[in-house]
């Protein structure tokens, strides 16, 4: 197996995880089976319980894992399918590390960060990568080269860089490379300081990513190549991209594969591109564009909903379209009239109401959906959007004015959401929600059906409540439809209404299996009527 291990300089959040995902995508493009593990230093066992506000979305795995939405990237850029295993925390390594000295097995010695946690962490590590068919094994060390909770990681890494050899290992060191606006000068101090401190740590990186506003020129990477003690050809200009999928052309542009391959000793196995080129060019180079409200709690960070934007994103490139999102807090709508609503939607094509927890913020949805609904608007809504266009249904079309779901209202005389049978004894809070990947049957001659063109799906879930069943046939008989069934339960998992454009919910989650080369089909019906319903606009300068 060969390693790549992807550390980060200076500071977070300068796109560490999609430089590391985009050298998969070159590696993959080359021929080579690419799995990958992202670490996350912090204590949490895993990302279910963090608030998106503070972390971004919270990624689900096939196998229910809820893990760091860089997860999610992988998946997206490597086009393939992770589990739980691929995301390794403090929490968890330190869970198993601690059961196994409750129950002995460390045999009366001394349980120590060395040996035993940097053990329990390439065991780990190993365990992934002997589960895989990959030829090679990325490795994401998340936060900054630094941080007192990476310390650990980077120790196992060093050992594991010794007991494998130096070339079965590649470390990549992502760091940021500042302009000074007065000058205009690319600063190389940040960096040098940086691969400094990873140096003093035993670890010495074979390649130097560096983010920058602009490319690097040719005297920073020879800077960089000095201080850091690279080859020059191992200073790579990762410079800003109009979008994160044109990432892996540019690092091929830099022949970062060759200097991979090269240091762990790979033959390339072919040579093209062009698939990737062609998407990447729908996005470049769109025919025309197509608005879409995404109606939510957690818009002002754009992370908190990174896998809907990116399957809104993939739909649209498939059409040719640039997708230009019209972000409307749910909070905000909660205090305005109806009409101010309606002008505000009706100024796009079409309105996705994402997935959500809580109070806040839902009857602001709620009057969203009423108004994609009458107004017929494209509509989709997802899990949480999904349940409150049962409620919406239920208030205004079968005038059940005190209903709505048990997550957010105490004492309901009408629970059309109601809380899961087998979730009705559940306390604690991780990881114990409907999760992961479940099977719905899809009725024929249903929109469901048209755009999945299947009746049997697989897609996933996060969620406790449900379409609560005693109120299913009075929804129906006023015209929702229920598409969509779990295999088994009859649980209810897809709604739509027929004489309407397009209005469908899902209670799963299609958005985590939406790939730029293989869009949702949810998100591609959405964008596909949208496009062909949408209002013209004086305005604007793309369509004359
Ligand atoms: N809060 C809802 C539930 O738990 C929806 C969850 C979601 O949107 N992911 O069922």
């Amino acid at each position: 197996m060969n390693y790549i291990i992807v550390t980060g300089g200076v500071m977070s959040g300068i796109g560490k995880g999609i430089t590391a995902a985009s050298i998969g995508r070159i590696l993959k493009e080359r021929g080579f089976d690419v799995t990958a593990i992202k670490i996350d230093p912090y204590l949490n066992v895993d990302a279910g319980t963090m608030s998106p506000f503070q972390h971004g979305e919270v990624f689900v795995l096939k196998d229910g894992g809820e893990v760091d939405l860089d997860l999610g990237n992988y998946e997206r850029f490597l086009n393939t399918e992770l589990t739980s295993e691929h995301n390794i925390t403090t929490g968890k390594v330190y869970r198993s590390v601690i059961n196994k000295e409750r129950n002995g097995n460390y045999l009366g010695r001394t349980v120590q960060i060395i040996p035993h946690i940097t053990n329990e962490i390439k065991e780990r590590i190993r365990n992934v990568s002997d589960n895989s068919y990959a030829d090679i094994c990325l490795i994401e060390l998340g936060g900054t080269v630094g941080d007192i909770e990476g310390m650990p990681f980077l120790e196992a890494t060093r050992q594991l860089i010794n007991e494998e050899g130096p070339n079965n290992v590649m470390l990549v060191h992502v760091t940021l490379v500042p302009v000074l606006e007065v000058v205009g000068e690319q600063k190389t101090k940040p960096t040098q300081h940086s691969v400094k401190e990873l140096r003093e740590l035993g670890l010495h990186p074979d390649m130097v990513v560096g983010r920058c506003k602009e490319p690097l020129n040719k005297k920073t990477k020879n800077k960089i190549a000095l201080f850091c003690d690279v080859p020059e050809k191992a200073v790579i200009s990762a410079h800003d991209a109009n979008d994160i999928y044109e990432v892996p052309l540019q690092l091929e542009q830099e022949e970062a594969t060759d200097i991979i391959l090269n240091h762990l000793n790979l033959q390339s196995k072919q040579k093209d591109m062009e698939e990737w080129r062609k998407h990447v060019k729908n996005i470049q180079e769109p025919n025309d564009e197509i608005k879409i409200a995404l109606v939510g709690k957690y818009t002002q960070l754009e992370d908190a909903y990174m896998s809907v934007t990116e399957a809104l994103k993939h739909a649209a490139a498939e059409e040719g379209l640039e997708l230009k999102i019209k972000w409307i807090n749910a909070e905000k709508l909660e205090q305005q009239n109806k009409q101010k609503i309606k002008q505000q939607l009706q100024k796009t094509d079409g309105i996705v109401v994402p997935g959500g927890f809580g109070k806040r913020g839902s009857e602001g949805k709620i009057k969203a959906i009423e108004i994609a609904r009458t107004q017929k608007i494209p509509f989709l809504g997802l899990c949480f959007g999904f349940q409150l266009a049962v409620i919406e249904f239920a208030r205004n079309v079968l005038q059940l004015e005190n209903c709505g779901s048990s997550e957010i209202m105490d004492n309901l005389e009408e629970p059309v959401i109601d809380i899961l049978p087998e979730q009705k004894n559940i306390e604690s809070m991780g990881g114990t929600m409907r999760l992961g990947n479940q099977t719905t049957i899809i009725e024929k001659q249903t929109l469901a059906h048209q755009i999945y063109q299947r009746t049997k799906i697989i897609e996933r879930h996060r969620h406790r409540y449900e379409v609560n069943p005693e109120y299913i046939p009075q929804l129906e008989k006023h015209g929702m439809k229920f598409s969509g069934k779990e295999e088994k339960t009859g649980l209810i998992e897809i709604l739509e209404i027929p004489n309407h454009p397009y209005y469908l919910g899902t209670q799963f989650h299609p958005e985590f299996k939406s790939r730029l080369e293989n869009p949702s089909p949810p998100f591609q019906g959405l964008i596909k009527t949208a496009n062909k319903n949408k209002n013209p606009d004086p305005n604007n300068s793309n369509k004359n």
